[in-house]
């Protein structure tokens, strides 16, 4: 039996547009449950409690960790990310499909766990445009973008180890192409 996966990740780099494609797949498939991380760091404008994330104390995430409520969890750029279980677990269980937006290291741990889950990285056209992307976008501070380009420089050396690696040239393209992962018409 050719059962279709459920588990989606997606990755990028910071400002590589994996959220601005995650939001137009949930605008247009509102079945698809989408895993809300817990995080330390600060809320962003426009970020929405039990939206975008959960904004915890870094002493809190650590008594969750220490609890064993995450599914995984990762530190990155200088601040905790976590997949809290329950939810997870449940939408698996439920056969929803559920999209995951994970650093490079959380896809890993998601995909040694289920490896059945498919993995899609978001890859910038080219470094030059990415930088640009990402100062652009004009929500991190000087610190978190310089932090945020050594990580990433990291990071797209990790786009090899995906299932699919979507360039993220015209944004209209890119979600054309990861719904074709999801529907199951990528080659
Ligand atoms: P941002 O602070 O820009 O929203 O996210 C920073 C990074 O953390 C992104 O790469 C994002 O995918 C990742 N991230 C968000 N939530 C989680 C999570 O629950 N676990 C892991 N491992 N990474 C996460």
């Amino acid at each position: 039996m050719n059962v279709r996966p459920n588990l989606y990740i997606i990755s990028s780099v910071a400002g590589g547009g994996k959220s601005t494609i995650i939001a137009a797949l949930l605008k247009e498939f509102p079945d698809f449950y989408f895993s809300v991380s817990c995080t330390t760091r600060e809320p962003r404008p426009g970020d929405v409690e039990g939206k975008t994330y959960y904004f915890l104390s870094t002493e809190e995430f650590r008594k969750r960790i220490a609890e064993g409520q995450f599914y995984e969890w990762a530190e990155v750029h200088g601040n905790y990310y976590g997949t809290p279980k329950g939810p997870i677990i449940e939408a698996i269980r439920d056969h929803r499909v559920a999209l995951l937006d994970l650093d490079v290291q959380g896809a890993k741990s998601v995909k040694d766990l289920r490896p059945e889950s498919v993995t899609i990285f978001i890859e910038p056209p080219s470094r030059e445009i990415w930088i640009e992307r990402l100062i652009r976008r004009g929500t991190d501070s000087q610190t978190s973008i310089e932090r945020r380009i050594e990580n990433g420089i990291r990071e797209l050396d990790e786009a090899p180890n995906f299932d699919y690696v979507v360039v993220n040239d015209q944004l209209e393209d890119a979600i054309r192409d990861v719904k074709s992962i999801l529907f199951g018409t990528k080659k």
